[in-house]
């Protein structure tokens, strides 16, 4: 007997229904994605999802679901009838084959029809241990913990747990359009929508020939690391130059920025809608520098209806920059770049802009027109499972 099978506890499972039964699928559809280079079986049921070892390292296949969101925990197990006898025996040859002295028996029992209760179980199984090794219990430090989990179906013992991502499966909670420049911030945002298992789909302005192509290359390498959580990502690149210029035009220089979000959202909006995408993301945090105050937010927000969900608006930069190292993001972002929001940064941006004079600017010129002709001219890259390939 030996632990030949990971068990996979689900998440944030305190939703019942229908919903459960979309996590369940979604997670199961999620882990054999994740798992498609190893070649395991992988069995779901209500309660949890079986992954056969086989001939791979538990280490690697370990590693792997921890990066797969909605999962909370991932063990190492042995499934054995349900007989007390066999149960004996195979918590015997397993903890044989641990590294210890000491030991403690764990029994949950959800299946109530079984004839010992779950002190019973640990007695006759300890008891056993104790009369045919060498290893002692220890009830307060074991070196061992075993524990055993006697369901309908048979009877599963563990000695190793490992912490999973927690969160939702990706996919379960609809799809965003994400602001993705090449910065530190936007990629850590998207991170974090990604683990609340939200999809995202990308869209990134570039005001060529005042931004350069090596962008787009930036940008690739990013989505090419978060590939690890989501498998398949596009990058809908919005030719802003025209727009952007006639901004530089009309607009009072200390307004540029807020109205050029302004713009951007309009567009995102636009996007967004025509993808079905249910809210707009960025990687904006409260107070950064200037256009990121909660007035420029409300300016900036104004012109949609739609949600614009900024998971990093509470976090501060160190933190922010952490995460950034942790998926790999960081060395790319800091590469040198010119982004269409550093190349036209005014001296003096208005850090309390107001809706009325952002309005009053904006009927300089005719801008819808310009917004619909950026949403039409929009080129796509698609990056999946760390590649650049057509669509
Ligand atoms: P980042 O590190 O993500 O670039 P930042 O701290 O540099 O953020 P800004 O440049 O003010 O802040 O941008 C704020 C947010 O606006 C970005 O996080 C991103 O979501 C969005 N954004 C900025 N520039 C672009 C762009 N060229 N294309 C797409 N989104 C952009
Ligand atoms: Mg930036």
């Amino acid at each position: 007997m030996t632990f030949d099978t990971l068990q996979i506890h689900y998440g944030e499972l305190s939703t019942k229904g229908e919903n459960r039964i979309q996590f369940i699928r979604k997670l199961v559809h999620n882990v054999r994605v994740a798992l498609k280079q190893f070649d395991v079986e992988v069995k779901g049921t209500r309660d949890h999802i079986l992954v056969q070892i086989g001939h791979n390292s538990v280490e690697k296949l370990v590693a792997r679901l921890q990066e797969v969101s909605g999962i909370q925990r991932i063990s190492l197990v042995a499934k054995t009838g349900k007989d007390i006898n066999e149960i004996k025996e195979a918590a015997l040859s397993l903890i044989e084959q641990e590294k210890g002295k000491t030991f403690k028996i764990d029994t949950k029992r959800s299946d109530k029809t079984y004839p010992l209760d779950s002190y019973g179980i640990c007695v006759a199984v300890a008891d056993h241990i104790l009369d045919y090794s060498s290893w002692e219990v220890d009830l307060h430090n074991p070196d061992v913990l075993m524990k055993i989990s006697l369901r309908q179906e048979g009877c599963f013992l563990s000695c190793h747990d490992y912490p999973g991502a927690g969160g939702y499966p990706l996919g379960m909670n609809g799809k965003v359009t994400m602001l993705l420049s090449g910065g530190i911030d936007s990629p850590v945002a998207a991170y974090a929508l990604l683990r609340r298992g939200l999809l995202v789909d990308c869209l990134h302005f570039a005001s060529p020939p005042y931004t350069q192509m090596a962008v787009l290359d930036k940008l690739k390498d990013i989505c090419a690391k978060l590939n690890v959580y989501q498998n398949d990502i596009r990058i809908q690149v919005v030719p802003f130059t025209k727009l952007q210029e006639a901004i530089y035009k009309y607009v009072p220089e200390p307004y540029c920025i807020t109205i050029m979000r302004r713009m951007m959202v309009r567009i995102a909006e636009k996007v967004a809608k025509k993808n079905h995408c249910l809210a707009i993301a960025t990687g904006e945090s409260i107070g950064q520098v200037a256009s990121q105050t909660l007035e420029s937010m409300i300016a900036i927000n104004e012109v949609t209806n739609f949600p614009v969900l900024r998971p990093l608006a509470v976090l501060d930069k160190l933190s922010i920059i952490d995460t950034s190292k942790k998926i790999g993001t960081y060395e790319i972002s800091i590469r040198p770049y010119e982004d269409c929001c550093t190349i036209f940064k005014p001296k003096k941006p208005k850090t309390k802009p107001r809706i009325d004079e952002c309005e009053k600017y904006e009927a300089l010129f005719d801008y819808a027109p310009l917004v619909d002709e950026a949403v039409e001219g929009i080129t796509n890259i698609y990056i999946s499972e760390g590649k650049e390939v057509k669509e």
